[in-house]
């Protein structure tokens, strides 16, 4: 199954993608992680990359495509995946769309983690990452036991550079999954409203719900 997982930064997309591909075995593809990496080996991607994101804002389209494209077309993709953060605007929709009806393929669901600002803005100012292990944090709602340290790997956490306050406004008004991509979804039949104010068990409980349903997988 080729699965979109669509929502606003915060919304608990990426936590919600891990646990979905572990499940169902599908691909976990994080254009943010992916981006992140190649920052981080110095790539050309990564370079031209760098300054939109540390400012909260889109990376460009023609950048952005062609890395997604050329990952979907690899082998370890055809099973199944779960895109998070891609796509982000209709440009990146529809490139999407032509890339898979070219290999005879389509998305098969699309679902949209809805949660208001006001909790996303809280969200979002809160959160630390391990540095070693990925593991996500929160001041408030996921805290460590140890201040800084993670308690699965005991890896230094951090807070990237746009979960600081001062970027979050910028980046939720910026990336707010466009209207007009919506619409394309809506129009299709694939989109789908997931409440994400919800305790994240019960988010994942209704985000398998809808998956097992499009399947066709008796409950
Ligand atoms: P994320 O981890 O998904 O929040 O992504 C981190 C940053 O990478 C975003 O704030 C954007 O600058 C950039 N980014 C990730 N995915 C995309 C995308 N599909 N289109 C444009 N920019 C993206």
């Amino acid at each position: 199954m080729y699965l979109i997982l669509l929502g606003a930064p915060g919304s608990g997309k990426g936590t919600q993608a891990k646990v979905l591909a572990q499940r169902f075995r599908w691909l976990h593809l994080s254009t943010g992680d992916m981006l992140r990496e190649a920052v981080a080996t110095g790539t050309e991607l990564g370079k031209k990359a760098k300054g939109f994101m540390d400012s909260g804002a889109l990376v460009p389209d023609e950048l952005m495509i062609g890395m997604l494209v050329e990952r979907i077309g690899r082998p370890d993709a055809a099973a199944g995946f779960v895109l998070d953060g891609f796509p982000r605007t209709l440009g990146q929709a529809k490139a999407l769309d032509e890339a898979l009806a070219a290999a005879s393929k389509s998305i098969d669901l699309a679902l949209n983690i809805v949660v208001p600002d006001q909790e996303l803005i809280r969200r979002l100012s809160g959160r630390w990452i391990c540095s070693s292990c990925g593991a996500i944090y929160h001041e408030i709602y996921n805290r460590p036991k140890i201040t800084g340290r993670c308690d699965l790997c005991q890896g230094e956490l951090y807070q990237r550079d746009d979960d600081k306050p001062e970027t979050v406004r910028n980046r939720l008004e910026q990336q707010r999954p466009p209207k007009e991509m919506m619409d394309h979804y809506r129009a299709s039949g694939l989109l789908m409203d997931i409440d994400g104010l919800q305790d994240v068990a019960k988010v994942t409980a209704d985000l398998i719900e809808a998956i097992d349903a499009k399947r066709g997988v008796a409950r």
